[in-house]
C-alpha cells in the first residue's frame, strides 16, 4: 500500500495546480491519473491573463506555445462584433504535462475505481492510502460519484456536449472567431488558430437544448465544417473530432466532506456564458490546497460564474509580465 498525506485523483489543471501548491506548502502529495501523460484533452485552450497569473506563468517561464489575441471576433445573429481584449491560447497537450512536471509531484498512472474509509483514512482500490483526498477527475470523477453525488446530484440542464479537433494546418488567418447560437445551436462554435501552426475548432451546446430541438451536436459540427470551408479558413481537411461532456457551474453546493475535496470539472465550475473551465479549475485547486494546509473552510464563492466581464476588463495587473 502506497501512503501519502494527500492524494489527488486527476492530473488536469485542477489536480496539478493543487499538487503544486500543496508541495510548495510542505504537504506530502501524489497524483493519480488513468491516462499516460502527455495526453490529449479536448479543449480549445483559451485562457485569461488571470490564469497565467494564478499559475505564475510568463511568456519567459512557459516554454511551449502561447498565443496572444488582442481581440476576439464574436458573431451573433449575423452580426460580427470584434471585442478588443487581451487573451491567450495554449495547447492542452503541452500545458497539462508541463504543469505536472513543474509541480515536482510524482504522477502514477492508475484508474481509481473504489474508495473506502478505514480509520479516518481514504483507501483507493486497496492500493493507495491518504488522509486528504482531492477529486480532480473531471466530469466522471470517481471521488464525486462515490462521496458527493447522492447529496449533490448535478442538473442535466447544465451539461454541455462538445465535438472538437486540434490539428496542424497552414494558418493564414490568425484571428480567433466565435459564433454564438448559429443555426439555433444552444451554445457556440469556435476557430482558434495557435502559434506553432495548429488550429483548434469545435462546437459545444447544452444537451437538453439540443434534445428539445431534436438535433445532435454532430449536426452542428457538420454545419461548422461547411462554414469554415466557405470562409476559406479550413479546406480539404479529413476531420476526426473527439467528443466530451462537462458541466457549467452546477447546483453542486458541497465541495468538501470530511477530508475529501472536489475541484475543477469534478465540482462543475465552468462559466455559464463561455464554458471556461481552466481558470476555475486552477483557482479551485489553489483554494483546496490552502484549505488543507491552513485548516480553513473550503469555499468556491470567489470563483466567477461568467467570463464576459473578464474579457472586457482583463485586469491590467495580470498583464504586467
Ligand atoms: C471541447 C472543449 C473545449 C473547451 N475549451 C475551453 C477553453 O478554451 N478554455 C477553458 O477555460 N476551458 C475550456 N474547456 C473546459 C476545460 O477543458 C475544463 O474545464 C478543464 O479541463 C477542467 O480541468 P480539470 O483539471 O478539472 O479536469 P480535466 O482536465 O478533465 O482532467 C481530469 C483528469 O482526471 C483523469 N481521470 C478521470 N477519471 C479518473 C479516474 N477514475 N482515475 C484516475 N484519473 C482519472 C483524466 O484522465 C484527466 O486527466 C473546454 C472543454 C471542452 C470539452
Amino acid at each position: 500500500m502506497l501512503e501519502s498525506e494527500a492524494i489527488i485523483v486527476g492530473a488536469g489543471p485542477a489536480g496539478s495546480t493543487c499538487a503544486w501548491k500543496l508541495r510548495q506548502m510542505g504537504i506530502e502529495v501524489i497524483l493519480l491519473d488513468k491516462q499516460m501523460f502527455p495526453r490529449l484533452k479536448p479543449c480549445a485552450g483559451w485562457i485569461t491573463p488571470k490564469v497565467l497569473k494564478d499559475l505564475n506563468i510568463t511568456a519567459q517561464t512557459y516554454c511551449h506555445s502561447l498565443t496572444y489575441f488582442d481581440r476576439l471576433y464574436f458573431h451573433f445573429k449575423g452580426f460580427k462584433i470584434p471585442v478588443p481584449t487581451k487573451q491567450f491560447a495554449i495547447r492542452r497537450y503541452e500545458l497539462d504535462n508541463w504543469l505536472v512536471q513543474r509541480s515536482g509531484v510524482s504522477l502514477y498512472q492508475h484508474q481509481v475505481n473504489t474508495i473506502e474509509r478505514q480509520n479516518g483514512a481514504y483507501v483507493l482500490d486497496g492500493k493507495f492510502k491518504c488522509r486528504y483526498l482531492v477529486g480532480a477527475g473531471g466530469t466522471g470523477c470517481r471521488v464525486y460519484h462515490e462521496l458527493f453525488k447522492t447529496a449533490n446530484p448535478r442538473a442535466k440542464e447544465r451539461m454541455i456536449t462538445t465535438l472538437e479537433e486540434e490539428f496542424q494546418y497552414p494558418i493564414y488567418d490568425h484571428r480567433c472567431y466565435l459564433w454564438y447560437f448559429d443555426n439555433g445551436l444552444p451554445g457556440y462554435s469556435w476557430y482558434v488558430p495557435k502559434n506553432g501552426g495548429f488550429v483548434n475548432m469545435g462546437v459545444g451546446g447544452k444537451i437538453m437544448g439540443l434534445k428539445r430541438r431534436k438535433e445532435t451536436i454532430r449536426f452542428h459540427w457538420n454545419l461548422l465544417t461547411k462554414k469554415l470551408e466557405n470562409l476559406g479558413l479550413i479546406k480539404n481537411h479529413s476531420y476526426n473530432p473527439k467528443g466530451h461532456n462537462y458541466y457549467l457551474r452546477s447546483n453542486v453546493t458541497t465541495f468538501r466532506v470530511d477530508n475529501s475535496f472536489l475541484i475543477g470539472d469534478a465540482a462543475g465550475l465552468a462559466t455559464f456564458d463561455m464554458g471556461e473551465g481552466i481558470g476555475p479549475a486552477v483557482q479551485s485547486g489553489i483554494l483546496a490546497a490552502e484549505s488543507i494546509v491552513h485548516n480553513v473552510p473550503y469555499s468556491l464563492k470567489s470563483i466567477g460564474k461568467y467570463s464576459f466581464v473578464n474579457l472586457l476588463f482583463p485586469g491590467r495587473n495580470y498583464l504586467k509580465n
